[in-house]
C-alpha cells in the first residue's frame, strides 16, 4: 500500500524550524536553516534544509530548491574547511523506497576523510 504522500506540517524539522524541538544550528538565512545531524556518520555531519514546506525533491518549488542549493553549497565549503575533510559526501533521499525517513527535505552533508568510511 503507498503511504499518504502529502507533507506533514509536524514532521521533526518542521518542528525544529517553529523552534518547537531543539537542535544544533550551524547556519540560517532568509530561505534556509542548518544543523547538526543527530546521530552523525560522519564527525561534523550537518542537515540542510528549506525553510519552506516541501517534503522532498518531488514537490519542492524550484525557487526554494535553487535556494536550498545555494545554502548546500555554502555549508559544504563551511564544514569541508572547518572539519578539514578531504572531501564530502551529499546525500539526499526521497520517500520510503528511496530512504527518507524525515518527511522534509534535507541534503545531508557529510565530511569525508581519506580511508575513513561513514558510519552505518
Ligand atoms: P536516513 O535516516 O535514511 O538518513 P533521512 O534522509 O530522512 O533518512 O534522514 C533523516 C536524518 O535526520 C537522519 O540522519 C537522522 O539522524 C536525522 N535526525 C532525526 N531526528 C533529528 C533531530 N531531532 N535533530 C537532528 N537530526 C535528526
Amino acid at each position: 500500500m503507498t503511504a499518504d504522500q502529502s507533507y506533514d506540517p509536524n514532521n521533526i524539522f518542521a518542528r525544529i524550524l517553529r523552534g518547537e524541538l531543539p537542535c544544533e544550528k550551524v547556519y540560517e538565512d532568509e530561505a534556509t536553516f542548518a544543523f547538526m545531524d543527530i546521530m552523525p556518520r560522519s564527525d561534523g555531519h550537518v542537515l540542510v534544509v528549506p525553510k519552506a514546506p516541501a517534503r522532498n525533491m518531488l514537490d519542492i518549488r524550484p525557487e526554494d530548491l535553487s535556494r536550498l542549493m545555494v545554502s548546500v553549497q555554502k555549508v559544504a565549503r563551511a564544514v569541508k574547511s572547518g572539519m578539514a575533510a578531504d572531501g564530502l559526501t551529499i546525500q539526499q533521499f526521497n520517500e520510503s523506497a528511496g530512504g527518507q525517513v524525515v518527511f522534509h527535505i534535507h541534503f545531508h552533508v557529510l565530511p569525508r576523510w581519506d580511508g575513513v568510511p561513514l558510519r552505518p
